[in-house]
């Protein structure tokens, strides 16, 4: 079934000028790009993003690197999206990520881990339009 997920090139790999190789292999795994754009957050939406974390001890060190600078933010389409650009970024900590994912190779730490994705249907159409309006993926 195809299906959409939102995922985030964050500032530590676009500080690091690795936007063009992940969105070449987003292309090359076969994603179309639905939606795409440069947005450097400020401390209170990378808060409102980050909801669900808010009692967890790193929320204010994550929100602070995701503001920190511009991420690029993609709507990607594929069949299983969700599931396929998880499995392509691999785990959350770089250490424990398999060979040849996207934080395997790009992360630099459990926090600066390069890419994010939506985990669940549910959090993809939330995070979609905290991104985008409905007119932008027509
Ligand atoms: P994301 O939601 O960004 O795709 P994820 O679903 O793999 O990542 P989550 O558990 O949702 O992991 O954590 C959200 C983000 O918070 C992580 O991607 C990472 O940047 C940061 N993070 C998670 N666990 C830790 C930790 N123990 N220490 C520091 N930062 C962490
Ligand atoms: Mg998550």
């Amino acid at each position: 079934m195809t299906e959409r997920t939102l995922a985030i090139i964050k500032p530590d790999a676009v500080e690091r000028h690795l936007a063009g190789k992940i969105i070449q292999r987003i292309e090359d795994e076969g994603f179309q790009i639905r939606a795409m754009r440069r947005s450097h957050l400020s401390a209170k939406q990378a808060e409102g993003f980050y909801a669900v974390h808010r009692e967890r001890p790193f929320f204010g060190s994550l929100t602070t690197f995701m503001s920190s600078g511009p991420a690029i933010v993609l709507v990607l389409e594929a069949p299983d999206a969700i599931k396929k650009w998880r499995t392509l970024m691999g785990a959350t900590d770089p250490a424990k990520a398999d060979a040849g994912t996207m934080r395997k190779e790009f992360a630099q730490s459990i926090e600066r881990n390069a890419t994010h994705g939506s985990d669940a249907p549910d959090t993809a159409a939330y995070e979609i339009g905290y991104f985008f309006a409905g007119l932008d993926l027509l």
